[in-house]
């Protein structure tokens, strides 16, 4: 502890020096008084971290010299503060970034807010940035995983609240920047070990999405500032260190910086962060690099790429697709559409998620109890953000049937709705182990981010069409081409009780009579699907999009309707003698707490009846969201009536949950 302390102390004088020469890092010398105290109130925690050691006296604000004297207004309307270089390939889908959502995913949303995020504690995530070396080696993710969530978070609900807190976060975070723009939570002496340059990815990652919705410049210089450094820190020239080595997982953890060196290439137009991308890409493909493109080229399965780790191989691939869509090279998408039609049809459980102890293995093998350690939450989070990022670059629904399969299911499934607790795995057998902690575990910082996307994943548009991907309540605005090349302000609303029932409502509402396409998602899962306008019907074809071209009238409604015939899903190589329930989008599980007649869960069999009857009465009172039902299976093989909930709400309070039942 001496020696560390000497170092902090060292690196806290050299603070002091550069700050005579104008360099802003009022935060760094600081020593905590009052952390780990049981001050509940932000601001007097405030007060107690500007406890110096050294004789200078606090500076009045953490952070003085970097505040406007008014922080960002929040304008009417949310204006976004976009990158400045466009991409070679333009995205063929773009969100309309619904408002008012409602129904499912609404409740979530705001579990979500509610919960979650607005319990985070900044002293907790700075923590390991005000007293270097922080607790752990990985402590430094947690703040730009939070300014993530909360921007994305801020920009579809517009609430104060979030805004508040991350403005509050933002302002003690880049106070912690080093005079050499480091933002890590290391040691000197330690740089550049285990955690530390993909603690920098996330700290470039949250300052560009708050840069993002307040266009805050301190923010972005900060990020600009930490990138230059990993810049001048690695290379391929004399002289440089090799960012494989700076980091876990044969260069996977370090090598993921891709993502946000394209961003803040295309934010700043500043050719470091391009040359930068460049060397990435080279070092991925050195001998002691994971040889991403070359295995991905060679075998195509991404068991094979570096040393199978899901989260960071996948944070990789968003970093490459950002870089193809920048420069319009072919072969990068190629591959990346590889290695998702690997994940899909061979690695992909049921739930929409990924990993057995956080690598790919072999196909087909898809265990699913807590021992196995599946279906890690960052794991799930980057699958959706693949997803997300393809269907954006492509606008093939293939990607939204995914992202719909991991969000009713092992996404939801990973935050519990009663408290807001984060599960790491969420096993499909077995109680779900949710947490409750901040600043440790990377899930728990992970799940809240794939909720905060929900908005960009309803609908917008495909290749200039207006496109409704998932079926729930909401409201959207934007612009769409005419029949006629004219342009149409057009707002869409629908009102639904889906999941519970395949109706939906749909009002289209375009500021003058036009004629124009609307395309409605088809799940696959779905049959009968139609879409009735008037007296005119529209048939859908399962997996694809239902274009409803017409002349459309200010107030036009749309009635959809679909079945959700139950579908009973084999149990696969890990689970043969048994199968799982799926109705609609959701995976169904039994849970314990529900069914108190069951002894031991796995004496329930499957008795191969199909129909599912509604049994929300079955639930207690306290049980958050409607939706269950009962089911004729057998107990000990005796026929006996089993109830069935989602599984994304099963375990909410602690049952244990079981997807693959015996048949
Ligand atoms: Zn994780």
């Amino acid at each position: 502890m001496l020696s560390a302390d000497g170092v902090l102390m060292k690196e806290a004088s050299n603070v002091r020096e550069k700050q005579s020469v104008g360099t802003q890092t009022a935060g760094l010398s600081m020593q905590t008084a009052g952390l780990g105290t049981q001050t509940t109130d932000r601001r007097l925690l405030a007060v107690n971290e500007i406890s110096h050691k050294s004789n200078t006296p606090p500076p009045r604000s953490l952070c003085p010299h970097r505040l406007p004297s008014v922080l960002p207004a929040d304008p009417p309307a949310m204006k976004f503060y976009g990158p400045i270089i466009p991409n070679k390939i333009a995205d063929q889908y773009t969100a309309a970034y619904y408002q008012n959502i409602g129904g499912y995913l609404g409740y979530r949303l705001d579990v979500n807010l509610e919960k979650r995020l607005l319990l985070i504690d900044s002293a907790t995530l700075l923590s390991g940035f005000k007293h270097r070396p922080g607790a752990q080696t990985w402590i430094g993710e947690h703040v730009g995983k939070f300014l993530f969530s909360a921007s994305k978070t801020y920009a579809y609900s517009h609430d104060e609240r979030i805004k508040h807190l991350m403005d509050d976060m933002v302002r003690k975070y880049i106070a912690c920047q080093m005079p050499d723009g480091y933002m890590g939570t290391y040691l000197y002496k330690d740089r550049w070990k285990d955690w530390d340059v993909w603690a920098h990815k996330y700290c470039i990652i949250g300052l560009l999405n708050y840069y993002s919705v307040t266009g805050y410049k301190p923010a972005l210089t900060t990020a600009e500032r930490a990138a230059d450094l990993i810049c001048r820190t690695f290379g391929d020239q004399p002289g440089k260190r090799d960012l494989m080595l700076a980091g876990e997982h044969n260069g996977l953890a370090p090598g993921s910086i891709l993502e946000p060196m394209v961003d803040l290439y295309r934010y700043t137009g500043n050719p470091k962060y391009l040359a930068f991308c460049r060397y990435i890409l080279r070092a991925y493909e050195q001998k002691d690099g994971p040889g991403i493109i070359g295995n991905l080229e060679k075998y195509g399965v991404v068991t094979k790429v570096g040393d199978a780790k899901a989260y960071e191989m996948m944070s990789c691939f968003l970093g490459i697709l950002k870089y193809y869509k920048l420069t319009g090279q072919e072969k990068y998408l190629t591959l990346l559409e590889g290695a998702w039609t690997d994940i899909t049809r061979h690695r992909l459980y049921v739930t929409g998620t990924a990993s057995d102890h956080e690598v790919f293995v072999k196909a087909g093998v898809l265990k699913a109890t807590n021992d196995d350690d599946m279906g890690e939450g960052c794991v799930t989070v980057t699958w959706i953000q693949f997803n997300l990022s393809l269907l954006q670059t492509t606008g093939d629904p293939k990607y939204a049937t995914e992202l719909e399969r991991s969000v009713y299911n092992h996404l939801l499934a990973a935050e519990n709705p009663q408290t807001g607790c984060v599960s790491y795995y969420t096993a499909l057998q077995g109680p779900k182990p949710y947490r409750c902690d901040q600043g440790y575990s990377c899930c728990l910082s992970s799940v809240p981010r794939g909720i905060s996307l929900i908005p960009e994943m309803i609908g917008g548009k495909i290749k200039g069409t207006f496109t409704v991907l998932m079926y729930e309540n909401g409201e959207a605005a934007t612009e769409v081409t005419a029949d006629d090349h004219s342009t149409v302000a057009l707002k869409v609303k629908s009102v639904t009780k889906f999941p519970a029932d395949g109706k939906v409502d749909f009002e289209i509402d375009p500021s003058r009579a036009a004629a124009f396409t609307v395309n409605f998602r088809v799940p696959d899962w779905s049959a009968n699907f139609t879409a009735k306008v008037g007296n005119d019907s529209y048939p859908g074809k399962n997996g694809q999009l239902l274009a409803v071209n017409r002349k459309w009238n200010p107030g036009d409604k749309v009635e959809i309707t679909f079945d959700m015939p139950i579908q009973v899903l084999p149990g696969g190589v890990s689970y043969p003698n048994a199968i799982a329930i799926k109705r609609g989008p959701q995976v169904m599980a039994i849970d314990k707490s529900l069914n108190k007649e069951i002894g031991a869960i796995n004496t329930v069999s499957f008795s191969n009846a199909k129909e599912l009857q509604t049994a929300n009465s079955a639930l207690p009172a306290d049980w958050d969201w409607p939706e269950a039902f009962s089911a004729d299976m057998k107990i000990n093989n005796i026929p006996e009536k089993v109830v069935l909930v989602p599984f994304a709400e099963a375990g909410q309070k602690s049952g244990d949950v079981e997807v693959w039942i015996n048949r």
